[in-house]
């Protein structure tokens, strides 16, 4: 296999990373490999044997630079001066055919000074969860780390049982987060904290010309991001600083996923005992992880009282360009290329609605553009009232086909691709991927069932970090 490197990170102050190789495993097998994004990269011949000993951690690929990246972060609100890639080596940086740097990470590849006690590895449930929702999310346009491949170990992982060892390669415009700057930050290491700055300037947001303008680009991409997730329903379950991406991409999908039935205060999470990250909080978690970020960088500014009004300020309009990007979306949702203030209230209305009658979040908006909707709602007067309204805006039935996925990656059907992923039947597993990564696609006979929401005997409602 042939990765053309280009490594940046590498050249910073050797501090901020620990240089090292990835930890052999006994036996990789693969699980797939992304034929499509390998293209993207300029990498040639992710199916040949070599490439699958590279994405077991293996072999080093020629040009790389592995290494383990420091930072630090809140959790759950509560502040760890030491994380870093505990479980995760970075190969190295290629410039894909679009001109865009990215990372090519190994997660799973053994201990790291980071580790903090945990082994470093990962078991296929994780990979495999991973691996479908960050390219269902790439399939429905949401800024997303990728996945390239993905690998058995043919070792034993050992959490509350014995699972079955697996790796992924992930690709990302960077993995650098806001835990990174806070690293820098809380040890007053000016050096450093200036380098990532003009690192990440360079790198991602070219034409900010200092911290000030950097934090008022990452809280723009920041605030979009997040209403993405709004409208599709998402739930990404640990907004951690260390889990917020300075590129504005969803990274970390832990204990993330979608909601079947609406309701704003869905939490999946097992470890989110107190509901901080459900769905309705994401935003202002957003605007606090900002904060948080904004904090980091006031160091920088010569005059600290000055920025910390200007940071203050910048801060303060998360919101509002949230909400505006939220009313887009949605919009966009209702066939509404433009919509105004008052369908702010006609979609909160319809939310309102789904909320008292638990309906399906993603088949609602699906059916709306199939004339179909009625059929999600249990008070259908009160539904026939909403949608008199609704068509008197006149939606375009094109921008809601566009708008609404008709799959996702419900949470039943993942589980069920780990399930038998576990025990060595990848078949539930490609199919599932399949049906995601064409998630507007009118449905056929093989891909209505992913269209169909849980059972009550088949729903989950609790999701695990698991890693
Ligand atoms: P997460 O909540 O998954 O973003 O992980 C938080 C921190 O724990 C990161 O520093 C991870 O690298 C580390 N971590 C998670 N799982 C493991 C593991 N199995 N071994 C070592 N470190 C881990
Ligand atoms: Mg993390």
């Amino acid at each position: 296999m042939k990765i053309p490197f280009d490594n940046s990170y590498a050249t910073l102050p050797p501090r901020m990373f620990t240089a090292m190789t990835p930890a052999p495993v006994a036996q990789p097998q693969i699980i797939t490999t992304n034929a499509g994004l390998a293209a993207a990269l300029g990498i040639d011949g992710i199916d040949t044997a070599e490439a699958t000993q590279i994405f077991a951690g293996n072999s080093v690929p020629d040009g790389a630079a592995p290494l383990a990246q420091a930072y630090a972060g809140h959790q759950f609100g509560n502040w760890n001066p030491q994380l870093g890639d505990g479980r995760a080596i970075l190969l190295g940086e290629v410039i894909g055919t679009n001109g865009i740097r990215r990372d090519i990470q190994l997660k799973g590849s053994g201990p790291t000074p980071y580790s903090r006690g945990g082994d470093g590895r990962a078991w296929i449930g994780p990979v495999m969860r991973e691996y479908l929702v960050s390219e269902a999310m790439h399939a429905m346009g949401v800024p997303t780390t990728r996945a390239l491949a993905a690998v058995t170990t043919g070792e034993n992982v050992y959490r509350e049982e014995i699972l079955p060892g697996a790796i992924i390669t992930r690709v990302a415009q960077s993995h650098i987060r806001v835990g990174t700057f806070q690293f820098f930050a809380a040890r007053g290491d000016m050096q450093a904290l200036q380098a990532l700055t003009d690192h990440v300037i360079a790198r991602h947001y070219p034409d900010a010309t200092g911290p000030a303008e950097l934090l008022d680009a990452v809280i723009a991409n920041y605030a979009k991001l997040i209403a993405k997730w709004m409208s599709l329903g998402f739930i990404h379950g640990v907004m951690n600083t260390d889990n917020v991406s300075i590129a504005g991409e969803t990274i970390d999908y832990g204990p993330c996923a979608f909601m079947d039935a609406f309701h704003p205060d869905t939490v999946f999470s097992a470890i989110d005992q107190y509901g901080r990250y459900a769905y309705s909080n994401q935003p202002g978690i957003g605007a606090w992880n900002m904060a948080q970020f904004a904090t980091a960088l006031i160091p920088l500014m010569p005059d600290r009282d000055a920025a910390i009004d200007d940071f203050t300020a910048a801060v303060h309009r998360f919101p509002p360009l949230y909400e505006q990007a939220w009313l887009a979306n949605f919009g966009a949702k209702l066939g509404l290329a433009t919509p105004t203030d008052d369908d702010q209230k006609l979609v909160t209305d319809l939310l309102d609605l789904m909320t008292k009658d638990g309906a399906d979040f993603t088949n609602t908006f699906a059916a709306l553009g199939q004339h179909n909707a009625r059929d999600q709602f249990i008070n259908r007067d009160a539904f026939d009232a909403w949608q008199a309204r609704w068509q008197a805006r006149g939606p375009d039935a094109a921008l809601m086909t566009a708008s609404n996925p008709k799959i996702i990656p419900r949470n039943h059907r993942v589980e069920e691709a780990i399930s038998a992923g576990r025990n060595g039947d990848l078949a539930a597993f490609h199919n599932l991927l399949a049906a995601v990564t064409q998630p507007y696609a009118p449905l056929t006979d093989a891909t209505a069932a992913y269209a169909r929401p849980p059972t009550e005997d088949e729903k989950v409602t609790r999701t695990f970090c698991g890693t």
